[in-house]
């Protein structure tokens, strides 16, 4: 069935079912002008957007429309995590080709709602809109926090230990295989699946902030380029160890068999939404008890100018650029 026999209010009446998590903060959903939401008190609102356009930042040939759906919304949930914040409330709005049909709006939602049960984010409104383009979905997500536990880009200081949650470069090795069409290399249905369901680290992204980190942010375009945005706003030098950077099993059997470098995927590749911080040396054994898990320690933070700096296994420095995907200028340094 197209979405023009049902029409805007018919589809919205499809997807409204099973949209709220938390009811003792939503007095209203979707179906009014606008929706009614409970403040947690002590806590400040954060608020976050992104939007993502077929063909610029997904195709319908290497993701299925629930896969898609779970996505646009892992990347706004990640933003909340890199703040410090606890994710609660998503407004979606989508513009729509009139011919799509309506099972796969109700599939991009299955996979929204997926997410958002399991990190407990209530869908409380949107816009429907139809496009004679291509697809276009925006998403906004809002999450709280205690105000002095937000954690800003500009906090990395001199003396600092720079860390990430988890293994990075999965998912840039997952879009390649993706893209290519590559069968059985190993490890790389793994790969495949991390680039299609990317986990935003919500799990710990308030306990990392209440527990002293000084600076954060989510790994959506790369290493090099998220470690530039820390040093930059902060006025210091990051210097990371490249034998100092996580990868999955899964990875370094992939690269191994295809002859790449690993270190190119983590540093350039986009996608892995590990979260990336800084914290005082005296407060890793903290940090590591508050979220339960080990953090790995990749570098240190100098005074400097925002000059990043890799060191390589044989002592030589290079400096790090921030080459991640910028949209008006691929590829280039920003
Ligand atoms: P209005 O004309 O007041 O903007 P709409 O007719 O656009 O209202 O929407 C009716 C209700 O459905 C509102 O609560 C709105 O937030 C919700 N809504 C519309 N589109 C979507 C969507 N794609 N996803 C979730 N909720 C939606
Ligand atoms: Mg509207």
């Amino acid at each position: 069935m197209e979405i023009r026999e049902i029409g805007e209010f018919g589809l919205i009446d499809r997807l409204k079912e099973n949209t709220i998590c938390t009811p003792e903060l939503v007095d209203v959903g979707i179906g009014d002008d606008c929706a009614v939401v409970r403040h947690r008190p002590g806590t400040v609102q954060l608020l976050t957007t992104d939007m993502l356009v077929e063909n610029v930042h997904f195709t319908l040939l290497t993701t299925t429309p629930q896969e898609l759906g779970y996505k646009a919304i892992a990347v706004n949930i990640s933003d909340i995590a890199a703040m410090g914040g606890t994710p609660r409330h998503a407004l979606l709005s989508i513009a729509l080709p009139s011919a799509l049909p309506v099972e796969f709006v109700v599939a991009l939602y299955e996979g929204m709602k997926e997410i958002c049960r399991e990190f407990g984010v209530n869908i409380v409104g949107g816009d429907t809109v139809s496009s004679p383009g291509g697809l276009v979905i925006n998403v906004a997500v809002t999450g709280d926090a205690p105000p002095e536990a937000v954690i800003l880009r500009s906090g990395a200081r001199p003396g600092d230990v720079v860390a990430v949650s988890g293994p990075l470069g999965d998912s840039a090795a997952g879009l390649e295989l993706l893209l290519a069409g590559r069968e059985s290399v190993p490890g790389g249905e793994v790969l495949k699946e991390r680039h299609r369901k990317p986990r935003p680290r919500a799990d710990i992204g308030a306990r990392l902030a209440s527990a002293g980190v000084t600076s954060m942010n989510d790994i959506s375009d790369g290493l090099s380029s998220e470690l530039q945005e820390i040093a930059s706003p902060s006025g210091v030098d990051i210097i990371v160890a490249s034998e100092r950077i996580p990868f999955s099993p899964e990875l370094q059997a992939a690269a191994e068999w295809m002859d790449r470098d690993l270190l190119h995927y983590a540093l350039y590749g986009g996608e892995d939404f590990q979260l990336l911080f800084t914290l005082p040396e005296d407060r890793v054994e903290a940090v590591e008890a508050a979220i339960g898990a080990k953090i790995h320690i990749i570098g240190v933070v100098e005074s400097g100018t925002g000059r990043n700096r890799l060191r390589l296994g044989d002592g030589t420095c290079v400096e790090l650029r921030a080459r991640g995907y910028n949209h008006f200028h691929k590829d280039v340094d920003k």
